[in-house]
């Protein structure tokens, strides 16, 4: 009985409930049925593959991995947020190595 007294009061002291930061507010954008069928569409048109092409060659990462419905020109730079031509579909991997290149870019301009 004493060990467990021990360890509750150890468990106790690393709780962190307290101090975890609120959950991140979901963009309402891509909460609304219109969105969500956008990205439904993206990603069936590309066969539920990445569609990624470098050194003309094509990913083609799908399931089981995740895959995300990007915007080629990303909603911030005024891409359209619903335009099926804007869309394309992308492995984690690539979509990461996208966003980050974009964010540069726009550092940059
Ligand atoms: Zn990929």
């Amino acid at each position: 009985m004493a060990k467990i007294k021990t360890l509750s009061s150890s468990l106790r002291i690393a709780d962190t409930r307290s101090v975890k930061p609120p959950p991140k507010q979901a963009d309402k954008e891509l909460a609304s049925p219109e969105y969500r069928a956008w990205a439904a569409e993206v990603k069936r048109r590309a066969g539920y593959q990445c569609e990624w092409v470098e050194a003309s060659k094509r990913c083609y990462v799908g399931a089981p991995a995740r895959l995300f419905a990007d915007h080629i020109v990303e909603r911030r730079d005024g891409g359209a947020l619903l335009d099926p031509a804007n869309g394309q579909c992308l492995c984690g991997s690539h979509h990461t190595r996208k966003t980050v290149a974009a964010r540069a870019a726009r550092l940059r301009s």
